[in-house]
This record gives C-alpha cells, structure tokens and sequence, in this order.
C-alpha cells in the first residue's frame, strides 16, 4: 500500500484558520489537531509538515530561501489562470495580497478536468526545486514549476502558495507556536490518557519548555523531530545534544542608560565587565574531523567571508583542543598600530568572493564565550567556567586572536574608567555578564537581563540605537533631485506580523550613501503599502514604497507620542504610536533580517 501523503489542502485548511484568529491558544489548537493526525498517520511526513508551517525549506544555517518576486509570480498567475497581465496588476493594486488575486483567478478559471490533489510532499519538493534553480533561463524555469503547481490548486490552496514562494505566509503562525504545538502533539500521542488534568497540563507545560530549550541549542527540524518522536521527552536533551556544525541563535543583551542601573540589576551577584567590541558577531565552529565554520548572527554561513581566519585558526588551538564552538567578534584591525579599527573600516570589506591575496582589510578575533569544548557542551555552565575553559583551549596570537578584555570590580569607579578605556580603544561601551550561578549560563537566542549592554552614546539618553526597516521613500530635492531625500522607516511587531511607522528619516546621509540606497532600494519599489504596514489614520505618504528588505541602524535624540505614526501603538495610547525625533542614519544592518529589527515593545519599553 502507498504510504499516506499529507493533502495540501489539510494543511491550507489550518493556515485558514490560524489566519482568522488572533488567539494564540486557537492558533495553537489548530496546529497541534493537525500534528496530531499526522503523527498518527505518517510520522515520516511530520518535519516536511513544520518546514512548511514556519515557511522554510531547511535548517537557516544552510542558506536555501524562497522569497519569489511580485513580477515572477504574476507571469506565473497569468499564464497558468489565462489573465492578462495589466489586469491582474490591478487587481493587485486593489487588494494588496498576491495570495489572495491568485485564488481569485483561480475561481474565476474554469476546468474541464478536476486536477489530481496537491500533496504537503510534493509541494514542498517542488517550492525546493524552485528556490535551487539558477544559471541559464532560471526564470522561465522557475515560472513553469510554479505553473505546475497552480493549475492544481483547488479552493484555497493558491493563496497560500503564492504566500509561500513570496516566502512569508503572515497567518500569525510565530515559530514558537509551532514548537509549543509539537510538545503538546507529542505529549498527546504519547499519553496513556490516565492522567489527570492537572498532571497533563503540567506536563504540556514542561514538553513545551524542553522541546524549545532543545530547539535553541539544536535548531534543525530533521535532527529533532525524529528524536522527539522516538525517545521519552525527559531523555531529549541528552539524545539531541549541541554539536559544532550547527549554529545557534546568538544570545543577546538588554541596553542600559546608566552604570547605576547595571549595579542595581547584579547588586547581590557576581558579574564581570567586557569590552563591548564593535565589529561583526562571528561563531566559530570546529568539528572533530577537523572542518572549520564560520556563522553570523543570523546563522548564515560565513566562512568565505572570511577565508583568511580560516587558514590562521590553527595557530590559536592547544594541541589537546579538537573540537569547539566560540562566541566572538571579528573586528577591522590595524597590524602596525596595533590597535582596533572602527566599525566603519570593517564593513568596507568585501563580503562575497573574498580572495585571500585580495583582503585589504585585516581583521582580529575577540573571543568572549566558549559553547562547546572537545565533545563537552558549556551552555549550562556558569560563564566563569566558560571563561576558564576558552582560556585553556586556545593561545592569544598577536595581531589575530584576543580574549575579550575583562574587568571583575563591581566599584563604580572601576567600571567607570573601564568604559572610558574601552571607548579610547575604539569599542562600543561595556558588556556587563553575570559571573556565576545558574543565571550566568549561557541563553540562546534570548535577549537576557543576565548580559547588559552600556554604550558610550546611551548614557543618561534615549537608550539603544534602533534597527529599523524602510518602508517607503520621498524624492529628493535640490542637489538630491535623481536619489531619494528622505525615508520613512517602520518597527516590527512580531506578535502582528505588521510593520509599525516610527519616523521619517533625512539625516546622516553622504551623498555616497543615498546614492547607493536609491540604486538598492529601487528594484524593491510596489505599487502600494502590504497590508501589513501599520500607518495610521493619517499616515505620513511617502513618493514610493518599498518591500521589506532592508534594516538600517536609526539614533535619535529624543521619542515622542504621535498620532501620525504607529510604532508601539497600544502600549503608551491606544491609538498612538510613537516616533523618533531627530533621528539620525548610521549604517545599513546586513547582520539583521527585516524580522530582527526593533520590536515594538523594545520602542515602548524605552522610557521618556
Ligand atoms: P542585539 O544583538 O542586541 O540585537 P545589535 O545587533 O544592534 O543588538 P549591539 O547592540 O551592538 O548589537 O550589541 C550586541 C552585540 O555586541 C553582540 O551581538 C556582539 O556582536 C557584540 N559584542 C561585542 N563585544 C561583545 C562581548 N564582549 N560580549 C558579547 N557580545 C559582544
């Protein structure tokens, strides 16, 4: 008997569901009836099921994407439904979603033959092939896979194919949701059903939090699920261990205004202060057979960026060290001066095709964190062991490999003048880390209160820089007629999926850089705002609007409460938002997706 093969439209039935709600719980319901049929029925078909559910092809860290242009997709439509073209660009002018014009065309198409039913693997296989295909005639290749599927689409299923190869779906299903919804699924097709209610929900309580915990140290579907799947959950952590290879999420750290405001969090605890070096986060991973790796903060994977740390990363090692996954900067470095380089030097290096022989610009490592050492993982150690260990596995080398530089003193002074030297030294400001205890363990992908950060320029301000996504653009004028002038810049609310407008931006800029801007943002320009840009009643209306790619890091000198933008728009008034006064362009973000820019609540928790 052929095995079972999970319908696409099963899986179309449940976005819609999601889709209609904003209730995470019933998110969550719809998601785990759905899990647990197909743990029942295919197991086998349960990692395809989640790739397709967080919109992913693969594990991040190896860099397949789908992420369709409007115009590709609309030939797509157009030859598969029989429309014409100028027609659908206004119907698509009209509604705003691609996904949903598709349907529409669909429905208004009639078949003489009804086609063969779409299935989870066979989609998935094919918006794979799609996403590989480069080289000659990659386009036309491309459309006619799409084709292939579309003309088997039946009720709703176009909609959210084309949702899926424009590579956001934007139901509100948060991968999170899916992790709690695979716990609950396990738990429930696992359980005896002797249980009492308070016991399971207990137990539903605790899957969810080790399934996460295990996906941030192991984030990849295929490694997991059949894991999961096979051992008693309280067994998971030890059978689905870190390993060098696959990146985790960074953990992240919490701005500070002020050194007071670092000695009230730790008062009672030990912390150490670090060099907040300015530069590029870089996880190096080394594998027992010897393969090097490098990620980004994103988990992309860096290692040709980087082919000159590759080649020297031997020297560092002891000999007794084989295997390791560090935390650390990579940072512009000056071999005569002897001396750090600021930022601005590092991101004029090349970032594709880096030659060896080619790099002008030298860089050194600054380690601070070791995850993983010769087959042991150190996440749950306290960062003082973590220390001792990154100190005993490798050798400072001059000109390439540092530790971080550390200061242990909770005296204010101290830490004082340990912030000024490290402003002098060209770096950021402070990483203050608790030192030992459980709290001081490291927490990936977590923006924790266990690691503060201090910069120079938040003392006594605003607080952090913002890392914002432009939205939409204003023609320039005088000297700035053939580039954009200024910019209109938005939040990101994950909880909503929705794109909130902060401020206008039109200062900071060389010439150079709105030149360079227009050339990049224009072959992002749409006809008119997603639908999940939140502007207002009175929206501020920019000459042109862009998709969503692009994250710029923003410094303000001051936030105030606007009825003309909507970012944090709920939390200091319902109808709201708030905006950025005098803000000021520092620099693209390439390390940042549009999902990674300032949340809402990060712009609604700053104080005023
Ligand atoms: P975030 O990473 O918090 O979202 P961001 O990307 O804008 O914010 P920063 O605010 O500059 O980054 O601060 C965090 C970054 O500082 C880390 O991601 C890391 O790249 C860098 N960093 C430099 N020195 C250290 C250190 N000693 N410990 C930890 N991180 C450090």
């Amino acid at each position: 008997m052929a095995s079972y093969r999970v319908p696409y439209s099963v899986l179309c039935k449940t976005f819609e569901l999601c889709e209609n709600t904003t209730k995470r719980l019933e998110i969550t319901e719809y998601l785990v009836s759905l899990f647990v049929q197909v743990i029942e029925l295919t197991p086998e078909g349960l990692v395809e099921l989640l790739y397709m559910c967080i919109n992913k092809l693969c594990p991040d860290y190896e860099g397949l994407e789908l992420g369709i242009g409007e115009s590709l997709l609309m030939k797509a439509i157009a030859q598969s439904t029989g429309r014409d073209m100028k027609q659908l660009k206004l119907d698509y002018t009209k509604c705003g979603d691609l996904g949903t014009v598709a349907k529409n065309s669909k429905s208004s198409q009639r078949t003489l033959f009804k086609p063969k039913a779409l299935t989870v693997p066979h989609v998935f296989s094919t918006l794979k092939d799609v996403a590989q295909i480069t080289g000659q005639s990659a386009q036309s290749r491309k459309i006619d896979k799409i084709k292939g599927l579309l003309v088997a689409c039946q009720e709703n299923e176009a909609k959210y194919l084309i949702r899926q190869l424009e590579g956001k779906l934007r139901i509100g299903l948060a991968e999170q949701t899916v992790l709690s919804a695979l716990a609950t699924s396990v738990v429930l097709t696992k359980d005896s059903g002797k249980l009492s209610k308070q016991q399971k929900e207990h137990d539903l309580a605790i899957a969810a939090d080790t399934v996460k915990s295990v996906y941030n140290q192991m984030p990849c579907y295929d490694m997991l699920v059949p894991a999961l799947l096979k051992y008693p959950l309280n067994q998971l952590q030890e059978k689905c261990t870190m390993r060098p290879g696959i990146p985790l999420k960074p953990m992240l750290a919490h701005p500070t205004k002020s050194l007071t405001d670092v000695l009230d969090r730790f008062e009672g605890h030990t912390f150490t202060c670090e060099f907040k070096y300015d530069g590029e986060r870089a996880q190096i991973h080394r594998l027992p057979d010897g393969s090097t790796m490098i990620y980004s903060r994103n988990s992309e994977n860096m290692s040709v960026r980087y082919p000159d740390v590759m080649q020297k990363l031997n020297k560092w090692l002891k000999p007794t060290t084989t295997s390791f996954i560090l935390d650390c900067e990579a940072v512009a470095w000056d071999r005569e001066q002897k001396c750090i380089l600021p930022f601005q030097v590092l991101s004029t290096r090349k970032r594709k095709d880096v030659k060896e022989e080619d790099i002008k610009v030298q860089v050194a490592i600054f380690a601070f964190d070791c995850l993983y050492l010769n087959g042991e993982p150190l996440l749950r150690k306290p960062l003082q062991y973590r220390r001792e260990k990154l100190r005993e596995a490798f050798t400072e080398t001059e000109n390439e490999f540092f530790y971080a530089r550390h200061m242990d003193s909770n005296n204010i002074e101290d830490i004082q003048t340990f912030l000024d030297v490290s402003i002098t030294s060209n770096c950021e400001g402070l990483m203050v880390k608790s030192y030992d205890g459980e709290e001081a363990s490291y927490e990936p992908s977590k923006r924790s209160r266990n690691w503060l950060k201090v910069k120079k320029d938040y003392l006594g301000g605003v607080g952090d820089s913002m890392d914002l996504v432009v939205i939409g653009a204003f023609y320039g004028r005088g000297k700035r007629t053939s580039v954009y002038g200024a910019f209109l810049l938005a939040c990101y609310d994950p909880d909503t999926e929705e794109y909130q407008t902060i401020c206008k931006l039109g200062t900071g800029f060389s010439e150079e850089n709105l030149q360079q801007l227009h050339d990049s943002l224009k072959d992002h320009i749409i006809e008119k705002p997603k639908r999940f840009y939140c502007l207002g009643e009175n929206p501020v209306k920019p000459d042109v609007w862009f998709e969503p790619v692009q994250v710029w890091e923003v410094k303000c000198a001051d936030l105030s409460v606007s009825p003309r933008y909507m970012a944090a728009v709920g939390q200091v008034d319902p109808s709201k938002g708030i905006s950025l006064r005098f803000p000021r362009f520092i620099r693209i973000r390439d390390d940042k997706e549009p999902e990674d820019a300032t949340s809402s609540e990060q712009v609604g928790s700053v104080s005023f």
